[in-house]
């Protein structure tokens, strides 16, 4: 009684492989210093249990509505950003509409309009990356999908789309979500459009910025589509110690994470530096906090040669435009030392 859609769906997929250096996920390497640790232990020790979060995470939002310069009503909270992509996936235009974004890009999007049964309007990216909007626009007049999903920057090919382009595509009159997961270390936004517009919404997340294991994302948009957005949301979607611990980190420690995204964007660089200068391997620039390259070698055996030198990276290589690419997260100085020694031996073992 499944049904087909769902039964032709592939489960989710996500790194297993044991590694002493993991860079594939895209968190940051944030380690909490003891004291930071007792702290968090007390406040959640405090929560009852038994107890029904508080539903609307009054508490959290007002942390977070100081933090983005918005008010609680532009602010719908997800279990992470990837249940906001499911809401509106279900929430914008009827079902016989289709869902519009580039590709390669994050796999949510594609996964919860195949849940959905929604039309999927798939356009390859350009040779730089880019959006391609000959491309896209023509996509749109023979589909007229009503939702785009943009990626800003792009997982997993690291950079911001010409903000124009992104224009273009929501002058056609589709929705446009702008995931913004990444923003930390792109600094840039379409936050004033989501306020004003009704076109026009952010998602944002606490994942990329220290606090993956919480599951907290944020859609901000205009009072009344938020409004809108919270009427389906599950009521208690945000646990009660992900409410207790996202409030402490964002305010008491919140200096422990920026010096950890200030770092990041250093070694994300140097890394960049370090990659453009490595005899076959090719680079591409990024607003992220990882960096997509490409060798000249089969992607699965570099993994691999990788792998065995103890660290673990991201093979995108089965993605359309990505041949022989593999993706690597923006660890601590001596994590990112460590890929680059573990890459020129591996580079050094095909030849
Ligand atoms: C990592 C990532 C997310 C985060 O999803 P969460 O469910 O909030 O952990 C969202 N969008 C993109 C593009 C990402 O790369």
């Amino acid at each position: 009684m499944i049904s087909d859609r769902i039964k032709k769906l592939s489960p989710y997929k996500t790194e297993t492989a044991q590694a002493k250096i993991r860079l594939s996920s895209n968190e940051l390497p944030l380690h909490l210093p003891e004291d930071v640790r007792i702290r968090i232990a007390q406040e959640v020790s405090k929560i009852p249990i038994n107890k029904y979060p508080d539903p609307n995470a009054s508490e959290l939002k007002e942390v977070l509505s100081e933090h983005l310069k918005v008010k609680e009503e532009n602010i719908v909270l997800g279990n992470g950003s990837d249940e906001l992509i499911y809401y509106l996936s279900v929430a914008v235009g009827e079902p016989n509409r289709g869902v519009f974004y580039p590709v390669p890009t994050f796999p949510m999007y594609e996964i919860s309009a195949k849940v959905f049964g929604r039309e999927r309007v798939e356009v390859p990216l350009d040779e730089n990356m880019d959006i391609d909007l000959p491309l896209s626009l023509n996509a749109i007049k023979t589909h007229s999908p009503v939702l785009a999903f943009i990626s800003y920057p792009n997982n997993p090919t690291g950079m911001c789309f010409t903000q124009s382009k992104i224009e273009s595509i929501r002058q056609e009159g589709l929705f446009t979500v702008i995931d913004e997961a990444y923003f930390h270390f792109s600094k840039k936004t379409f936050l004033e459009d989501a306020i004003k517009r009704e076109d026009t919404v952010v998602l944002r997340t606490l994942s990329k910025i220290g606090m993956a294991g919480l599951r907290v994302g944020i859609l901000i948009a205009k009072e009344e589509i938020a409004y809108e957005i919270n009427k389906m949301r599950l009521p208690f979607n945000i646990t009660y110690p992900s409410q207790v611990i996202a409030r402490l980190m964002l305010t008491e420690f919140y200096p422990l994470i920026e010096e950890s995204i200030n770092t990041v964007i250093k070694e994300r660089d140097r890394l960049f530096g370090e990659l453009s200068q490595m005899e076959g391997i090719e680079v591409f620039p990024s607003d992220a906090n990882f960096i997509l390259f490409r060798s000249n070698f089969p992607a699965e055996r570099l993994y691999k040669e990788l792998l065995v030198r103890g660290v673990l990276v991201r093979n995108v290589s089965y993605l359309p435009r990505l041949e022989r690419c593999l993706r690597v997260s923006v660890g601590l100085p001596q994590e990112n030392d460590a890929f680059l020694e573990a890459l020129e031996d591996s580079l050094k073992s095909f030849t």
